[in-house]
């Protein structure tokens, strides 16, 4: 009975409504759900106007390493490697939102796939929450930790890798997370990421900044941070890096 009654109720707002927007519609011209007003532009090539060039092939200026010092990894044709025994590198500016886009390259590997130790790097948004580099071509690892991975917390919706030795691309979509005054996260963090063009992250929450061990928590609230490139011992190589504030 109480059933019913509900149902009986929706469809009449639902016929009344239907009935109202027809009505409306009917009174509307184009031009009434036309929005007119002034958009920015952004000149694409060869990259985009508004972006920041972290790396443009010439110099390592926009970084330094973690702790401080000046950055050791080797400039050549363009490109950046990683150079063993150095920390990781981070921006000297501090971001929130962004658009990042940026090209990696990882070794011939040698002998039986090396799993985690193959062509491992990685992108930590604000110092914390890492996408995975990885050779992941042919080389099985778990699957929260291969390439385009949100590490430990979320596999790529497909493997889009190419052979080593090849550059492939990132363009990554990311919200930076929204803590309350107590300190607790209000909004979690957010990424989409495509990998070579193909859509391997989809608006994936991020549970908490990336822990090798243990279950990922927001722990401390924190503002924008920079943006860090990881040495993991492997001579992985970048290029072309440009970041938009979002
Ligand atoms: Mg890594």
């Amino acid at each position: 009975m109480m059933k019913k009654r509900i149902l009986l109720a929706l469809t009449t707002l639902a016929g009344l409504s239907s009935f109202n927007v027809a009505g409306a519609v009917e009174q509307m011209k184009p031009e009434h759900t036309e929005v007119w007003k002034e958009i920015k532009k952004v000149n694409p090539d060869p990259i985009p106007s508004d972006a920041v060039a972290l790396f443009d092939g010439k110099n390592m200026n926009h970084w330094q390493h973690t702790d401080g010092s000046k950055v050791k990894w080797k400039v050549e044709d363009g490109t950046v490697t990683i150079t063993n025994g150095t920390p990781s590198i981070e921006t000297k500016q501090k971001f929130c939102d962004v658009q990042l886009h940026l090209e990696f390259r990882a070794p011939i590997p040698e002998g039986e796939p090396l799993g985690q130790s193959q062509g491992n790097s990685g992108v930590f948004l604000q110092k914390r929450y890492e996408v995975q580099v990885l050779d992941s071509y042919d080389n099985p690892t778990y699957a929260n930790g291969q390439a385009a991975s949100i590490y430990k917390q979320n596999p790529p919706l497909v493997n889009a890798s190419r052979a080593p030795m090849n550059w492939q691309t990132y363009d990554i979509i990311y919200r930076a997370p929204i803590f309350a005054d107590n300190g607790k996260v209000k909004v979690k963090a957010q990424v989409t990421v495509l990998h070579n063009g193909i859509l391997v992250q989809d608006h994936f929450q991020i549970m908490g900044p990336t822990r090798y061990i243990g279950l990922p928590e927001y722990e401390e609230a924190h503002g924008c941070e920079p943006l860090e490139l990881q040495n993991h011992g492997q001579v992985v190589s970048y290029r072309n890096i440009w970041i938009r504030k979002l």
